[in-house]
C-alpha cells in the first residue's frame, strides 16, 4: 500500500514527491499576504519525519544556506520518511535583517503561541499546528548574536536518549547540555517528547563556510543515523567527533574600553590565562581579561568596543579537557583548507594554541 500523503496548509504531497508549499501566516498592513515557505520531501517509504528549520531569529542566516544545501543532496531521492525544510521561520525579521519580529518580540520566546495572540504567538501557533505536530524529530539552526561568533556546537537537553543520539550523530565538536528557555521552540518540542537539537555556529548577518558546511554535514549525519538516507559505505569515523561540556560560562569585561582579543575560537585555555586586553583609547587604564576556568573557547565577541560587564568570551569546561581537544583536532582536520582560505583569509579556525 502506498504511503499516505503529507498534508500541510491544505496541500497534499504524495509519497515519492517533493513540493514547496507557501504556508499563509498573516497579512501585512499593506494588505499583502505573507507566507512561510516550506519544502516537503515526502519519501516513498515510512520513516521519521524530520523538521529542519532556520532563521527563527531573523538575522541568523547561516541556517538558511544550510537548508538550501541539504535540499540539494542527491540521497534525498531515496529518502525514507519525510524531510520538512523551513529555511526562514521568522520571515519578518529576515526581511528586516533583525533577530526580532516587528513588535520587537523574540519569536523563540512565543511558543506554544495561540491563534488569537500577538504576531509572534500566531506564527508559533501556525508552526506548531501546521508542522511541529506532524514531525518526529527537529533540528533548529541558529548562529551567535550580532558580532558574536559561535564555534559550531549542539545545544540540547540531554535527558531524552533519542536527543542524545541526534546530538552525537550531528558531529559538531562541542555539545552543551542546555536547559530549556521558556517559550522556545525547543521547550515546546521537548514538552511534546519530540527529540530536538539546536545547532549554533557563526554570527548573525554573516555567512561562514566552515559553519555552513559543518551544519550541512551534521544534518546529513543525523538523517543517516535515523536511517532516512543510506549510510556511507566504508569504515566509520575512527576518531572522536564531539565532546559534551560539563558547563560553560561567559567571561565579561571588567572595564569599559577597546578590546584586543588574544584567545581564539576553539582554543584551549587554562584557568587564569589571558583571553583579551581592554584599554581606554590612550592606554592609561588597561586590564587583562582572564578565563575563570580551564576549557575551550566556544564563542568570541568580534566587536572591539566593549562596555563594563559585556560578555566577550564564552568558555566551556569539560570533565576531560583532553577529550574536548581531540574533538577540536578532529574538527580542524576535517576542514577543507581551500574553502576556509577562500572564504576567510584570516579565519579563526587556524589557531595554534601551543
Ligand atoms: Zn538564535
Amino acid at each position: 500500500m502506498a504511503r499516505a500523503p503529507f498534508v500541510i496548509a491544505d496541500t497534499e504531497i504524495k509519497a515519492g514527491t517533493r513540493q514547496t508549499v507557501e504556508v499563509p501566516v498573516a497579512k501585512l498592513y499593506t494588505h499583502t499576504p505573507l507566507h512561510i515557505p516550506v519544502e516537503v520531501v515526502h519519501g516513498r517509504r515510512d520513516g521519521p519525519v524530520l523538521m529542519v528549520c532556520g532563521a527563527i531569529h531573523g538575522d541568523e542566516i547561516n541556517g538558511v544556506e544550510i537548508v538550501r544545501r541539504v535540499l540539494k543532496n542527491s540521497a534525498l531521492r531515496h529518502l525514507r520518511g519525510t524531510l520538512v525544510a523551513v529555511p526562514i521561520v521568522n520571515i519578518f525579521g529576515f526581511v528586516q535583517r533583525t533577530r526580532y519580529l516587528p513588535d520587537r518580540r523574540d519569536l523563540n520566546r512565543c511558543f506554544p503561541g495561540s491563534e488569537s495572540g500577538s504576531l509572534g504567538g500566531r506564527i508559533a501557533y501556525l508552526l506548531r499546528t501546521q508542522i511541529m505536530e506532524k514531525v518526529t524529530h527537529i533540528i533548529d539552526l541558529h548562529t551567535g548574536a550580532i558580532h558574536r561568533f559561535n564555534l559550531p556546537q549542539i545545544r540540547a537537553e540531554l535527558k531524552n536518549p533519542e536527543t542524545v543520539r541526534m546530538a552525537e550523530a550531528f558531529g559538531a565538536p562541542i555539545i552543551l547540555n542546555a536547559s530549556l528557555r521558556e517559550g522556545s521552540l525547543r521547550e515546546y518540542a521537548d514538552s511534546q517528547d519530540i527529540p530536538v537539537i539546536t545547532f549554533e555556529g557563526g554570527e548573525a548577518l554573516r555567512f561562514d563556510d566552515v559553519v555552513i558546511s559543518s551544519g550541512v554535514k551534521g544534518v546529513v549525519r543525523v538523517m543517516r543515523e535515523l536511517e532516512m538516507i543510506p549510510s556511507k559505505k566504508g569504515p566509520k569515523a575512527p576518531r572522536k567527533r564531539s565532546e559534551t561540556a560539563a558547563m560553560s560560562t561567559w567571561v565579561r569585561a571588567d572595564i569599559d574600553g577597546i578590546m584586543r582579543p588574544v584567545a581564539k575560537l576553539g582554543q584551549k585555555v587554562r584557568k587564569g590565562q589571558r583571553l583579551a586586553m581592554v584599554a581606554d583609547p590612550f592606554g592609561e587604564t588597561e586590564e587583562s581579561v582572564v578565563s575563570p576556568i580551564s576549557g575551550i573557547v566556544i564563542c568570541v565577541n568580534n566587536l572591539p568596543l566593549v562596555n563594563e560587564g559585556e560578555a566577550i568570551y564564552h568558555v566551556a569546561r569539560f570533565d576531560e579537557l583532553g577529550e574536548a581537544e581531540k574533538a577540536m583536532d578532529y574538527f580542524r582536520s576535517s576542514l577543507d583548507p581551500e574553502v576556509t582560505e577562500a572564504v576567510l583569509p584570516v579565519h579563526p579556525w587556524d589557531n595554534d594554541p601551543k
